[in-house]
């Protein structure tokens, strides 16, 4: 199993345009999928150890993943998932084409609201861990930033998707931000979304990404 994972992301890096192509993730995904359910089946038996764990009604997860422990694979498992995430996401995008026409057909506020009431859900709460956690605005404006979506566990790369296949969820993102931080057209759900926001302070941890 563990050459077989070594061989796969091997693979992958072969693969690997910088960005990567949309075609060459979801060729991946799928000549790897056997594998990865292979290595998620597996993981699901507790070892030994972690089985007395739970047993005696403690947290199960064997440190380190050690070499007995039927876990210690998982680094495949949530790597495939984090570039799995990279094709169903971009899935949206043509939601977000359909958003943006309906966008620019609106013309005074009142309109402006109702589609922001329209695609809330979407915008905010679906979208979120997109714009969080794989698009990077914080780097120059010059510089062309490519959706991230996952580190390499071997051989020290990044899996950064070419963005023009989320020109629209980025598209969709900047109007959804603008109309509801910038021109606040949509004020009591701000004033709500503050307010919770002063309720839980969670510490946001950037993770390093790699090119
Ligand atoms: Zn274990």
């Amino acid at each position: 199993m563990e050459s077989q994972i070594f061989n796969s992301i091997n693979h992958l890096k072969q693969l690997n345009d910088n960005p990567f192509t949309l075609q060459k993730i979801a060729y991946w995904l799928y000549e790897y999928n056997d594998l990865y359910k292979e290595v998620k089946n597996y993981s699901e038996n507790l070892c030994e150890q972690c089985q007395q764990w739970k047993d005696d009604g403690l947290p199960y997860d064997c440190l380190q993943e050690a070499n007995y422990c039927t876990k210690r694979y998982r680094y495949f498992t949530n790597f495939y998932e984090e570039v799995e995430y990279g094709i169903k996401v971009q899935e949206l995008d043509a939601a977000c084409k359909v958003a943006l026409e309906e966008y620019k057909t609106n013309n005074n506020e009142l309109q402006l609201k109702e589609w922001l009431i329209k695609y809330f859900d979407f915008g905010y709460n679906k979208l979120a861990i997109f714009y969080y956690d794989h698009l990077d605005y914080s780097v120059d404006n010059n510089e062309v930033v490519h959706p991230h979506f996952g580190n390499s566990p071997i051989g020290e790369f990044g899996v950064c998707i070419d963005r023009r296949y989320y020109k629209n969820l980025i598209e969709f993102d900047d109007v959804f931000k603008m109309l509801f931080y910038e021109r606040k057209i949509y004020p009591e759900k701000l004033k709500e979304i503050e307010e919770e926001m002063q309720k839980i302070v969670t510490p946001m941890v950037p993770i390093p990404k790699i090119d």
